[in-house]
């Protein structure tokens, strides 16, 4: 009888899933197979959100699997040596797994290789799992990866993607290999309120709703702040609990330029990827040094607390840091003023911001997180480094009535209209009668110290 392992790694599904189909073709009995890495937990990736939506995300895989006959085996510790174990207790031939592009994951699937084939066991590594593109898959002359946006992305819409794969009728797991009990969101503490459900199931649910009622809207809507408009797919894509190729064919297939302007965001998503891989260190180290000295914890304390807890005195920036804090999630518009007034208006390391987010988001991602704060910092792949969003032009364009700001902002609440982006402009007794901070800095002061800092002046 022949067995593989499936290691669910960061593709928690079962619809369009290349190594359980390639698995499923080739053996008789599989185990499906999660393990909760100790490295990527004392890395600081266990923030409490994410935890809340991996818990959802193996609730429902179990289920999913207990559906078709099979279950999914959990277990903790070292990944290297849990997968060995596993594979000799079900005394497997293959161990089929998704690639991933960080310099852990890279690490790591060496040393499982190694491990495996010391014992016999061979490795297969299946790409396009969490990608539509592989990253490489596409490459300028020259080079190992395309460093800007927009040739890449016309590499990128040439491509054939391989068709979107069923999910398995039936999954029968071998006997004699246990689980760890699943954790829950309610064993959890310290979740945004408003966190978003994880799990395939909903996943999907989100993704049948979008196609019927978002997309088509999506060129229109998707700088609205207050219209929310976007798919929030970004977990669901972080967790691998739905596929890119899927989605990619599903949107070119409904057509249209909200479905156009919809995959070249997924599009942006496989770009860092590849950035990525080719250049692990960018998740810590800038892509393209600008010899920035920038503010730290250290010198720049107070406005860095500020940012955090939403008191700038910029309603649109203080109304999005506290989505972020309630939802564990934030609108893309708000994470790049958010973004760009950390770096640029108060000069402080996009390090500190990154964490930060990472800290809450339940999309949080090293690559879409510390490659889009890089280039918003001006230190990654932006052509244009030195850009510095205004925070009162931009909320007057992307909140025009102020919607957002007064539904996260509720000491300003009365304030009608776009007033509301400026209470600083508010006199006597109206502004007195407002709790909200004045503005931490002004804006042309900011704007002079980063044109200094950039040698811009
Ligand atoms: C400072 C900063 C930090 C960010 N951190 C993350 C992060 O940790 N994780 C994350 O998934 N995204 C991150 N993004 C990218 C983007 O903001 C989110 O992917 C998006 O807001 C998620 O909402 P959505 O799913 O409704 O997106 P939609 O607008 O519906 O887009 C569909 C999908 O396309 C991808 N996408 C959209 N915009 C981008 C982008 N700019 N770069 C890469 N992929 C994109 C996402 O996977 C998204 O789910 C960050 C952006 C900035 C400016």
């Amino acid at each position: 009888m022949s067995i593989s392992v499936v290691l669910f790694t960061c593709d928690l599904r079962l619809h369009d899933h290349p190594p359980l189909a390639a698995a499923l073709d080739g053996t008789e009995q599989v185990v499906p197979l999660f393990v909760r890495d100790r490295a990527v937990d004392a890395a600081g990736f266990a923030a409490p959100n994410r935890l809340a939506f991996l818990a959802d995300c193996l609730r429902d895989l179990d289920a999913g699997l207990r559906e078709r006959g099979g279950r999914l085996v959990l277990r903790s510790g070292d990944l290297v040596d849990q997968v060995r174990k596993v594979a000799a207790e079900a005394d497997a031939d293959e161990v089929h797994m998704t690639s991933d592009v960080s310099a852990h994951a890279h690490r790591r699937e060496e040393r499982l290789r190694g491990v495996l084939e010391a014992e016999g066991v061979r490795l297969h590594v299946h790409d396009t799992v969490t990608t539509a593109v592989a990253p490489g898959g596409v490459v300028p002359a020259g080079s190992d990866h395309f460093a800007v946006f927009t040739p890449y992305f016309r590499r990128w819409s040439q491509e054939r993607l391989r068709d979107p794969l069923a999910a398995p009728r039936t999954v029968t797991v071998p006997d004699g290999v246990d689980s760890e009990p699943l954790p829950s969101r309610d064993d959890l503490s310290g979740l945004s309120e408003g966190l978003a459900a994880g799990g395939e199931t909903e996943g999907r649910k989100r993704l049948t709703a979008w196609l019927r009622t978002g997309l088509a809207g999506y060129e229109d809507r998707h700088d609205d702040l207050a219209g929310d408009a976007t798919s929030r797919f970004s977990p669901h894509l972080h967790f691998g609990t739905l596929s890119p190729v899927e989605l990619v064919h599903r949107a070119r297939r409904a057509g249209g330029p909200g479905a156009e302007a919809f995959v070249r965001q997924l599009a942006w998503r496989d770009f860092h990827r590849q950035v990525l891989a080719a250049r692990p260190a960018a998740a810590a180290a800038d892509y393209r040094t600008q010899h920035d000295r920038w503010r730290s914890e250290r010198t720049a304390g107070q406005d860095i607390e500020a940012w955090k807890e939403g008191r700038t005195g910029y309603p649109i920036v203080d109304a999005a840091m506290r989505q972020l804090r309630h939802e564990g999630w934030m609108h893309n518009r708000g994470r790049l003023l958010t973004a760009s007034f950390l770096t640029k208006t108060l000069y402080v390391d996009w390090r500190i911001g990154a964490r930060y987010f990472l800290d809450l988001l339940v999309d949080g991602d090293l690559a879409n997180n510390q490659l889009n704060w890089q280039w918003m910092a001006g230190t990654g792949t932006d052509t244009r480094p030195n850009r510095v969003l205004n925070p009162v032009t931009q909320a007057k364009r992307y909140d025009p009535d102020g919607s957002y700001v007064r539904r996260w902002v509720p000491e300003l609440a009365a304030l009608e209209g776009p007033a509301v982006h400026e209470p600083w402009k508010l006199r006597g007794l109206d502004r007195a009668a407002l709790d909200y901070p004045d503005p931490i800095v002004e804006l042309s002061e900011g704007l002079a110290r980063f044109k200094q800092a950039r040698g811009r002046d």
